[in-house]
């Protein structure tokens, strides 16, 4: 090739680089930034030969739910040690600091640079998400709207059915009773349903407020299983409880709290065959309190466990076996432990059984305003 030809050539790549859309960065095994594109430095409000032999942690500041993210954590390092492509979405929720100080929300993937075989560093892909956030808001903002107008006309329904079922005006024949107690049940099952997507979109607009007073965790478990108590004797389950002492009234939400014991105390009576065992330990464990809620039912499938907690998921192993269910529950559950500053995690055998594990810190659960609460 003649030098004019290298040139062209050269022209020609800084043409297509400086005309993406989307903004580049490479760099090498030492995270030195080795190019950069226009697109890349009109995000990050950074010129590219400034850039250029700077450290990619300078240059591009990852944040998490606005908290700047450890660098060993970010997913570059990730793409690198495991040689492999990495895509992060809008569901990720990651941001990126540009150097005016503007936060915007990004999709990135990264992939690892391979010059023979061999890892000389990652090129990172990404572009600003903000008109996705937007759509994504006003998505979850109808289906908030839609949910609430349903509330209405479903409570109407509830009362006039509860009302002639109870025979308050005539008397009614044995299938009429039948039928109507199904329009009931399945009405029932429809306000659950919407409660929860109200939920839901209380939880994704980041909108539902916790409001913390000293709450007697063991009363509010008892509450919820006293409540249980007609499925759990239909079934004939036996329920161990092992409440701990020592376990204080904590500074949390009763409302929240509830929600988690009713979830995972409903779906543990739900996904265990007649006869089995359910179990549910309050503890003090450390600087936190520890809710165990085990059960010898279904179990779910290793392959499922990965999207346990994303929103609408049902394993195909409880699905033919118990119709109701909204997949929407644990998705909750999860959302309200971590805004409570706890975490939750489980352990399950398909066919043995499963052991939901939540832990919340003594200290209390810190408040949080919001437009509305979580019902
Ligand atoms: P739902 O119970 O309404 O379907 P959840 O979000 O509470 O929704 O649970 C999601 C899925 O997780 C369930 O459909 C089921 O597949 C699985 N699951 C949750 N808890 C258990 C459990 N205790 N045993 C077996 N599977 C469970």
């Amino acid at each position: 090739m003649t030098e004019i030809e290298i040139r062209d050539r050269q022209e020609q790549l800084n043409a297509i680089l400086s005309s993406m859309a989307e903004g580049l960065i490479a760099i090498d095994n030492e995270r030195r930034i080795i190019l950069m594109n226009q697109a890349a430095g009109i995000l990050l409000r950074t010129a590219p030969p400034e850039a250029a032999g700077q450290e990619i942690k300078q240059i591009l500041a990852i944040y998490r739910d606005n908290q700047p993210l450890v660098y060993q954590d970010l997913p570059i390092e990730k793409a690198i040690a495991e040689r492999d492509i990495i895509s992060i979405g809008l569901l990720d929720n990651l941001s990126v600091k540009a150097k005016n100080g503007r936060l915007f929300p990004i999709a990135m993937t990264i992939a690892p640079l391979l010059a023979k075989g061999e890892i000389s560093g990652a090129i990172i892909l990404f572009r600003d998400i903000t008109k996705d956030r937007e759509i994504d808001q006003a998505k979850t903002e109808f289906v908030s709207l839609a949910s609430h107008q349903l509330k209405t006309p479903l409570s109407a329904i509830n009362w006039y059915s509860e009302m002639v079922l109870e025979e308050e005006v005539g008397p009614l024949n044995e299938k009429q009773k039948e039928y109507l107690k199904n329009l009931y049940d399945a009405n029932r099952r429809m306000v659950e349903l919407v409660n929860s997507l109200l939920n839901v979109s209380r939880i994704d607009l980041g909108a539902f407020a916790v409001e913390p007073s000293p709450t007697d965790f063991s009363a509010v478990a008892d509450e919820v299983l006293t409540e249980l108590k007609p499925q759990i004797d239909l079934k004939k389950l036996r329920l161990d409880k092992e409440y701990d002492k020592q376990v204080p009234s904590i500074n949390a939400d009763p409302k929240l709290l509830r929600i988690i014991f009713q979830n995972l105390l409903s779906n543990a009576v739900k996904y265990t065959a007649p006869n089995g065992v359910i179990g549910l330990a309050l503890k003090k464990e450390g600087d936190n309190i520890l809710i165990r809620v085990t059960d010898t039912g279904y179990g779910i499938p290793a392959a499922d466990q990965g999207k346990i907690f994303t929103k609408l998921f049902r394993a195909d192993n409880v699905r033919d076996k118990e119709a109701e269910g909204t997949g929407l529950g644990l998705y909750i559950v999860k959302a309200v432990v971590e805004a409570g500053g706890g975490r939750i995690w489980f352990d399950s055998l398909e066919g043995r059984g499963t052991s939901f594990f939540i832990t919340l810190p003594l200290a209390g659960m810190k408040k949080k305003a919001g437009t509305r609460g979580l019902t």
